[in-house]
């Protein structure tokens, strides 16, 4: 797993890549997996959290993060937005915070992740309608972190990356 220099995880890469980039020095160790690469000389011990020394800026400006279910539930850290709650995403449904039958649009900035008795609650009215306000507004996001981080994938991480995941769900 690579760590940005703010120590936010930024992607997974394999151990290849990983042993690429910590000889080129573009990165420090942070942490180390139990096994050993091999080469005909040297064994190196196999590089698990990595961190950049320079920090990369997420900046996906020349693409924009396509609005897929998976994507709306990691922006919205699998949370419904209206009673709070976190849900694993098989729970969680897509609400039109303006419902598509009173002209609102399937854009990132009128979406949000409702569970389904908030979904049904709310039904076919508007926010104010249903008075059902949401926790936060929602955004277009500029990144996400890559679905490896995400809420249903935590259980397979390997045991090192667990202190620098908190990371991910705080900054959020
Ligand atoms: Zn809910």
């Amino acid at each position: 797993m690579i760590l940005n220099a703010g120590y936010e995880p930024l992607k997974v890469v394999n151990w290849q890549k990983a042993m690429i980039l910590w000889l080129q020095n573009k990165v420090d160790v942070l942490e180390y997996h139990s096994v050993q690469v091999r080469s005909a000389t040297k064994a190196f011990p196999l590089p698990s959290v990595l961190r950049l020394r320079k920090y990369v800026r997420p900046n996906f400006s020349s693409v924009t993060v396509k609005l897929s279910r998976q994507n709306l539930f990691i922006r919205d850290n699998h949370t419904c937005q209206y009673c709070g709650e976190r849900f694993p995403e098989k729970l969680l449904t897509i609400d039109h915070v303006l419902p598509v039958s009173k002209g609102g649009q399937h854009v990132w900035t009128n979406v949000v992740a409702a569970c389904g008795p908030c979904n049904n609650k709310k039904g076919d009215l508007s926010t104010e309608q249903a008075d059902m306000p949401l926790r936060k507004k929602p955004i277009q996001p500029k990144w996400l972190p890559s679905k490896e981080f995400s809420y249903t994938h935590h259980k397979t991480c390997p045991r090192t990356w667990e202190p620098y995941l908190v990371h991910v769900r705080k900054s959020r």
